[in-house]
C-alpha cells in the first residue's frame, strides 16, 4: 500500500481501526520491516548537486536536515493528519510545547488572545507569563460562552485557543459557534484536543484550524515518553510550520517509534478506557461523600447534550467533587487506594487518582469549585477490581471523618 504525503492512501477504508494498523507505515520502503525504524540522524547526504537542490525545494515532502524530522518522524506525522483529518502535522518534545509554540505561530506583539478558563494549568502560565511579557492582550473566557464570544472579540483577536472538554472541570465547549465568530475577525482557532484523543473529535470538521495534542496521553498510552503534534488546516499549516522551524522545534526518533507503536492499540485501548470511565463514574455518583462528577459521557452532565452532538467517544479522565471531607480523611482516602496511583499526566495503562491542591484558577467562569477535586484516569485493570477499590478507599475515609 502506498501513501499519499498528506492524506494517506485514497483507497484506505474509513474504519477507524483499519485505519489505525494500516496508516504511517510503507513496509517495501524498508526492506519489508512492518514498522518504520527508528532513524536517527543529523546529516542528510545528497548524491549530486541536482539532488540536493532538490531536497531544498520547499514542496520536498522529506527533510533535508535531521532537525525537521526523519522517516520515522514523517511516518507519525502521516499518521496523525490521516486521523485528524487535517492538511500536516508537526511532532514537538511534549505537549506542552506543541501548545505554547502553536500560540506563538500566531501572534505578535500588541495582539489580543482568547484563552478559556478551564485551559491546561501549565498552558495559562505560558500566557500570564510569556505572553504577556511580549505585550500580548490575554483574555479569558468562561468555558460556556458559545457563540456569545462574538462580544469578546476585537479586531486585533489573532488567537481563539479553546479545550474541550476543559482541564479538571470537563466543560463542553461549542466549538463550531466559537470558531463562527473568531473566523468573522479572522482569528485561528486552536484546539487542546488531548482528552478526545484524534479517535473521538474531529476538529477539522468543526471549525478549528489548528489541532493538538499531548500525545504523552492516550497516543503514547504507556507512560514511557513524551511528545506532542500539532495539525493544522491548509489555511494555517505554513504559519504553524514556520513558527515552529523558527524556534527550532524537534523531537527525537526513539519517542517518536514509542508513539507511532503505542497509535497502533489506540482504539481497542479507548473502548475499554471509555466504557470503564463510565462504570467507574457512576458508581461514583453514588457515593455519599461525592459531591458531583464532572464527566461529560455521563447524562448528569452539563456539558452531555453537547459531547453528544460534537464527540465520538469518551476517554477515561474524569474529575470528583467531594464533600468538604477535611484533610485527615482526604488523607486517608488516597493512602487507602491500591490500584489508583497519584501521579500527574494520564491517559497510560494505569490508572490514577490525583488530589487538586487548591481549588483551580478561574476568572471568567460562572461555576467555580471550593471542594476537594480529585482527577481520575481509569486505567485497563479489571473494571471490578477497581470499583471495589474506590468502594474500600470511600469506606475508609468515612470512617475517618
Ligand atoms: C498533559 C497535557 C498537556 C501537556 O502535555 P505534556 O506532554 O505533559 O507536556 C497539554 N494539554 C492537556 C490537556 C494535557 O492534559
Amino acid at each position: 500500500m502506498s501513501f499519499d504525503k498528506n492524506s494517506g492512501s485514497p483507497s484506505m477504508p474509513a474504519h477507524v481501526d483499519t485505519q489505525l494498523a494500516h496508516i504511517g507505515r510503507e513496509p517495501s520502503r524498508f526492506a519489508g520491516m512492518v514498522n518504520t525504524p527508528v532513524f536517527r540522524g543529523s546529516t542528510i547526504i545528497a548524491n549530486n548537486l541536482e539532488d540536493w537542490e532538490a531536497s531544498r525545494q520547499i514542496d520536498n515532502p522529506m527533510a533535508n536536515y535531521g532537525r525537521f524530522g526523519t522517516p520515522t518522524t514523517r511516518s507519525f506525522e502521516q499518521a496523525i493528519t490521516t486521523l485528524e483529518g487535517g492538511h500536516n502535522c508537526l511532532v514537538f518534545p511534549s505537549g506542552l510545547s506543541a501548545c505554547t509554540h502553536s500560540i506563538m505561530a500566531f501572534v505578535k506583539s500588541g495582539d489580543h488572545v482568547l484563552i478559556t478558563d478551564s485551559v491546561y494549568g501549565p498552558t495559562r502560565t505560558f500566557a500570564d507569563r510569556v505572553l504577556r511579557r511580549m505585550g500580548i492582550d490575554v483574555e479569558f473566557f468562561d468555558p460556556l460562552i458559545g457563540g456569545e464570544i462574538r462580544n469578546l472579540l476585537r479586531p486585533n483577536t489573532s488567537v481563539v485557543f479553546v479545550e474541550s472538554p476543559g482541564s479538571w472541570t470537563f466543560e463542553v465547549q461549542d466549538i463550531p459557534a466559537i470558531a463562527e465568530e473568531a473566523h468573522k475577525v479572522g482569528a485561528y482557532v486552536l484546539l487542546d484536543n488531548t482528552w478526545a484523543t484524534p479517535l473521538f473529535f474531529k476538529p477539522f470538521e468543526h471549525g478549528v484550524d489548528v489541532s493538538i495534542h499531548a500525545a504523552t496521553k492516550y497516543i503514547v498510552g504507556h507512560s514511557d515518553a513524551l511528545l506532542g503534534v500539532a495539525s493544522a488546516n491548509e489555511r494555517a499549516w505554513c504559519i504553524l510550520k514556520h513558527g515552529a522551524h523558527d524556534f527550532g522545534q524537534t523531537a527525537g526518533p526513539d519517542d517518536i517509534y514509542l508513539a507511532l507503536r503505542g497509535m497502533r492499540s489506540m482504539s481497542v485501548r479507548l473502548r475499554q478506557h471509555w466504557e470503564s470511565g463510565i462504570q467507574l463514574a457512576e458508581y461514583l455518583r453514588t457515593q455519599p461523600l461525592v459531591e458531583s462528577v464532572l464527566h461529560p459521557a455521563l447524562a448528569s452532565d452539563p456539558g452531555h447534550k453537547l459531547w453528544q452532538r460534537d464527540f465520538l467517544g469518551a476517554s477515561g479522565l474524569f474529575t470528583i467533587e467531594l464533600k468538604e471531607v477535611g484533610r485527615p480523611a482526604l488523607s486517608k482516602f488516597f493512602s487507602s487506594l491500591e490500584l489508583f496511583g497519584i501521579g500527574l499526566s494520564w491517559g497510560g495503562f494505569e490508572s490514577l487518582a490525583l488530589p487538586l491542591d487548591k481549588p483551580p484558577t478561574r476568572v471568567a467562569s460562572r461555576k467555580s469549585y471550593q471542594n476537594p477535586l480529585v482527577r481520575i484516569h481509569v486505567g485497563l485493570e479489571n473494571i471490578e477490581d477497581l470499583v471495589s477499590d474506590m468502594g474500600q478507599a470511600f469506606t475508609q475515609m468515612e470512617k475517618a471523618l
